[in-house]
Formats: structure tokens, C-alpha cells, sequence
């Protein structure tokens, strides 16, 4: 054999040795064959479980997507390169054989308010925005616009608010509409919508599920009813997320209970260490017992676990003073995702809710001096020590 035919042949396609490795392999082939074509034959027409090409199926994805579905209770799952592409495929999913119509929470995250408006509108998709925490907004704009979909998110950006999920999953199956979830917030730790009976839970697996600020990822959780459409869709559409990618998710989702125990724990001392602090005006977080959701947190989050997201206004400030606030941070990262094993800090008016004007961005209670954090898996007292130092500075 020549070197040029060994470099693409030699060694490769080795069968798996009797052993199994304690880790899923990272399966970066884009085909698979078998010892002869007819198996190939019956893979391609769905007779025989196996995989023929990536974008249909890969084992290290589906070693994931099997993880994630246990995680929430799913039928199966999708793994997608990103949120955004979940929450995309999702939606096709939902008004699949459904009135292209959806009702959705008007504080949902800023690209997927764009990828309704710029996106699924434009493609005749009729939105309507409706405030998901009253209950009555949302009976009445589903029995007058007969939405195929209810799409929320758990815990909004940046407020905090909760959605009564298991609510909005008995108004969208009395409508015969598919309930969306984005858990990425509240994470299958603290909530599992499908068992709350949503249809279809969404995640940016880039956030608490990957969870080191090292993967771009996203994953669709589905019920029994949606699985077989969520899988040919994403057949032809080819949302898929890359094997390295997946295994790195894995990886991430081994400590993730971990992780995010000791994120809402040290959450909910910093929120209640912000909340006597004589700099800051107002603070919140789901624990809050003078919460707007109150009930509806006591119902969905039992356990005492509310979330790693605190957000809080800096009393009488505006830009500059939170721009000061936050160049003084010595630990806590300025950067703007969430998740992550650090703390981290953003300014909504200038990042997030950024294309938003300033008139609408105060209706929606996003102030000039609101900041969020994410808080990570540190010793609290150092992050509290840093908050300090840094509001003291104002
Ligand atoms: C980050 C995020 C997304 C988008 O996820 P990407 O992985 O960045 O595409 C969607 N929803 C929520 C709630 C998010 O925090």
C-alpha cells in the first residue's frame, strides 16, 4: 500500500475492542457502513436501528440526547448546535398540523423575540404577545387567537419572573396547543416541564447543563407526540450539534447537579445580602417573599432552590454609576452569558435589552440602574466581598 492510500486508510474504522471505554467516545464520522449494503439499505429506511449519516443520527449526540431525556422525562430528545436552533426547531415542531399561531411571553430572551419577529412573522407565523404570569391575559388572548403553540420561559430575563407552567399546560391542552418551554433558567434540577405536561422543553446547553463557558449548544426535550416530527425535521433542516460539543455537554452534565445546588445556594445568600445593603433599591430573585410569583415558586420550586440568576437596581443611579459598579469588580467577570462556574455580571440596558428603547425598557421594569448576575460555584463570601467593594465605590 502506498503512504498516500495508508494516510486514509490505515488504522481507521477499527471495530470496538471487547472493552467498553467508561466514557462515550467522541463519534466524529459524518457516515457508517456496514459489512454488507443490504443492512446499510434497511438503516436508511428506519427496518434496523443503526446510524448511516450524522445529520440523521451520532452516536455520541444520542448518548446525550438519552442523558437529557432522562433528565426531564422525555420520550427523546434533539441536541442542536445552539439555543437558538432549539428553540427554532421547536416551534417548526409545534405548529406542525397546527394553526401557525403562537401566543408567547413578551419577556422572553432577546433573540428569540427577534426570531419571532424578524423570522416566523415575516414567514406568516401570527404572534401575540401576551404578560405569561396572568393568567387571564393568557386564557384570553388563547381562546381569541387559537394559537397551534404557548411558548415561555420558566424564570424570565431579567426580572426573574416564574410561569405557572403547570397552568399554561392544561389552558394549551384544553386549546390542543403544544406548550414550548425554555428551561434553560430553572434547569431539569428545578423544574421538568414536560412533567408538568409541556409538549416540548427547550434549552441553551451552552448556560448550566455544559456549564464552563466552553460550548455552544442547545437541546429540544420532547414528548411521546412530538419526538418522530422533532427527528425528521431536524433530518432535513440540520440543526445538529457537533460530537465534540456533545461529549463536552456530557461532561458538563455529570457535575451539573453539583454545580447548580451550589449556584442557587450561594444565589440566594447573595440576594438576601443585597437586600440590606444601603446602595441598593431593590433586588430580584424568586425567593423574595414579597415575590409577584410567589405562589406559583412555592408551587413549581419546592425544594428551596430558586435559581443562580439575582438581578438588583443600584438605588437613584443611572449609566454611570453602574458603569463604575461594574469596572470596579475585581472577581466577578463582566461578561455576558450565564451558567458558567464564575460569577458574572451584565447590564441589561446595555447589552440584552439593548435595541429596546428606553420608554419601553422602563414599562417592562428594566431600569437604567437594573444589573443581573449569574452566580457560580464560589465560596459566597468572596463574591459578596467583591459586590461590596464594588457598590461601596459607586
Ligand atoms: C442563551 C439563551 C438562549 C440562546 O441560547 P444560545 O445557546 O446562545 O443560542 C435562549 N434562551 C435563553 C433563556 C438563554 O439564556
Amino acid at each position: 500500500m502506498k503512504l498516500q492510500t495508508k494516510a486514509v486508510h490505515a488504522g481507521d474504522r477499527r471495530k470496538p475492542s471487547p472493552a467498553t471505554p467508561s466514557t462515550t467516545p467522541i463519534y466524529t464520522a459524518s457516515s457508517f457502513f456496514y459489512d454488507d449494503v443490504e443492512t446499510l439499505d434497511r438503516v436508511f429506511s428506519d427496518e434496523e436501528q443503526g446510524y448511516c449519516y450524522s445529520r440523521y443520527d451520532n452516536p455520541t449526540n444520542n448518548a446525550l440526547e438519552e442523558l437529557l431525556a432522562a433528565l426531564e422525562s422525555g420520550a427523546g430528545a434533539l441536541s442542536t448546535s445552539s439555543g437558538m436552533s432549539a428553540i427554532h426547531v421547536a416551534l417548526l415542531t409545534a405548529l406542525t398540523d397546527r394553526r401557525r399561531s403562537i401566543v408567547a411571553s413578551s419577556a422572553l430572551y432577546g433573540a428569540t423575540i427577534r426570531l419571532l419577529m424578524n423570522i416566523l412573522e415575516p414567514s406568516g407565523v401570527d404572534v401575540r404577545w401576551v404578560d405569561i404570569t396572568n393568567l387571564a391575559e393568557v386564557r384570553k388572548a388563547v381562546s381569541e387567537s387559537k394559537p397551534g403553540c404557548i411558548l415561555t420561559e420558566t424564570i424570565s430575563n431579567p426580572l426573574l419572573r416564574v410561569a405557572a407552567i403547570d397552568e399554561l399546560a392544561k389552558l394549551s391542552r384544553e386549546a390542543g396547543a403544544a406548550l414550548v418551554v425554555d428551561n434553560t433558567f430553572a434547569t431539569p434540577l428545578m423544574c421538568r416541564p414536560l412533567e408538568l405536561g409541556a409538549h416540548l422543553s427547550v434549552h441553551s446547553v451552552t448556560k448550566y447543563l455544559a456549564g464552563h463557558g466552553d460550548v455552544l449548544g442547545g437541546a429540544v426535550i420532547s414528548d411521546a407526540s412530538h419526538l418522530s416530527t422533532l427527528r425528521t425535521l431536524a433530518k432535513t433542516c440540520g440543526p445538529n450539534l457537533g460530537p465534540f460539543e456533545s461529549y463536552l455537554t456530557m461532561r458538563g452534565v455529570k457535575t451539573f447537579p453539583l454545580r447548580m445546588e451550589r449556584q442557587c445556594a450561594n444565589a440566594s445568600h447573595v440576594a438576601a445580602w443585597l437586600a440590606s445593603h444601603p446602595k441598593v433599591s431593590a433586588v430580584y430573585f424568586p425567593a423574595a417573599s414579597n415575590h409577584p410569583d410567589a405562589a406559583t415558586t412555592a408551587r413549581l420550586f419546592p425544594n428551596g432552590l430558586y435559581g443562580a440568576m439575582v438581578s438588583f437596581d443600584i438605588r437613584d443611579g443611572g449609566r454611570d454609576e453602574v458603569f463604575r459598579f461594574i469596572n470596579a469588580l475585581k472577581l466577578i467577570v463582566r461578561a455576558t452569558s450565564l451558567g458558567d462556574v464564575h460569577t458574572m455580571v451584565l447590564y441589561p440596558a446595555m447589552s440584552s435589552h439593548r435595541d429596546i428603547s428606553p420608554a419601553q425598557r422602563r414599562r417592562l421594569g428594566i431600569g437604567d440602574n437594573l444589573l443581573r448576575l449569574s452566580i457560580g460555584i464560589e465560596d459566597h463570601e468572596d463574591v459578596i466581598a467583591d459586590l461590596d467593594q464594588a457598590l461601596n465605590s459607586v
